[in-house]
């Protein structure tokens, strides 16, 4: 680990003011992890992690969740329970409890890839040094996505927990030194295109201070389902956020977002409206999956994953729509 500077900011202004240059410490899961490696050096570390951020609430027809709420806080928080299933299934599905325990709502939004060789200073990475090349692309590419990609970098989003906030249609609340700003999810992480070492639409100092997840008949029938190597501590193959709500039989509304398989978490807004008004069978499902995906590009390693994902989505809408216990 290399020498740097650490701060700790006493309040939200404090932490704006001196956060331009700086990396912001909260649970330390992942920041921490990369610096031992090597692979994020920065000059100035901030911790935040004592900041008055930590509130669980449903206010306003919404949960309105604290940056810095602990996964497990939030996955065994009764009310995300009643109302948003599918985000808690999601973070329980993640990482291990003591993982968990200290991991915060904000950190796991700007959870770095975990591609192997990102992690690896003997190979190229674009997104570790930019314009380095790509090691992924001819390399070893079980763990990769197939969605989103770019002959610049394969790497997969890493977090359940953001899948399922973008299924639930979820912002995030953010505090710079222009001010205030909501930031709808699928919009918080960027496409590697032609420049992977961009992965998150912040501004320079800009803090995560909440988000925001409005509760409606969608989100208390969400679910999620997480396919992976091993029952826990591993990342998802394929896994799938869906919401469905069904009324005489068939679809009024449907939203589902798939994860493991995205360069950022997916969902394809034409797969979610063929659904609608159409029976609530495994036929109307499996034509929303094959839809989503369409645009799918898997290379040696991966390939299985596009069968894979379809019917982990599947899998996901039939639960939410109460067709599977
Ligand atoms: Fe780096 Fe992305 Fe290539 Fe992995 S896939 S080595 S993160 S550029």
């Amino acid at each position: 680990m290399r020498l740097f500077t650490f701060q700790r900011a006493a309040s939200v202004d404090e932490a704006i003011a001196s956060g331009a240059g700086a990396a912001f410490l909260a649970g330390g899961t992942n920041l921490v992890d990369l610096m031992k490696i090597e692979v994020l050096n920065p000059e100035r570390v901030l911790d935040v992690s004592r900041l008055d951020l930590a509130k669980i609430e449903l206010r306003e027809g919404a949960l309105q969740i604290g940056a810095l709420a602990s996964n497990t806080a939030v996955a065994e928080h009764g009310d995300v329970r009643r109302a948003a299933p599918g985000l808690s299934e999601a973070l329980l599905s993640g990482a291990s409890p003591q993982l968990r325990n200290a991991a915060t709502v904000g950190g796991n939004l700007l959870q770095r890839t975990r591609c192997a060789y990102y992690r690896d200073l003997g190979t190229r990475c674009n997104k570790r040094e930019a314009g380095s090349g790509c090691d992924a692309l001819d390399g070893w590419t079980r763990m990769h996505a197939i969605l989103g990609v770019s002959d610049k970098c394969i790497a997969a989003h890493p977090s359940d927990m953001c899948v399922a906030l973008y299924a639930l249609d979820a912002t995030v609340r953010v505090r710079g030194p222009a001010g205030e700003r909501e930031i709808p999810i699928g919009e918080l992480h960027l496409l590697p295109g032609d420049h992977p070492e961009r992965e998150f639409s912040l501004q320079p100092a800009e803090l995560i201070t909440g988000v925001r997840v409005p509760i409606d008949a969608l989100a208390a029938r969400s679910r999620y389902v997480k396919v992976r190597d091993r029952q826990s501590y591993a990342f998802a193959l394929a896994s799938c956020a869906a919401a469905v709500q069904v009324e005489g039989g068939a679809v009024q509304a449907a939203r589902f977002a798939l994860g493991g398989v995205g360069t950022k978490p997916w969902r394809v807004p034409e797969a979610e409206r063929s659904m609608q008004g159409r029976p609530a069978t495994r036929e109307t499902f499996a034509r929303a999956a094959e839809i989503a995906l369409r645009g799918a590009t898997p290379r040696r390693d991966n390939a299985f994953k596009v069968e894979l994902a379809k019917r982990t989505a599947v899998r996901g809408l039939m639960l939410s729509a109460g067709a599977l216990s």
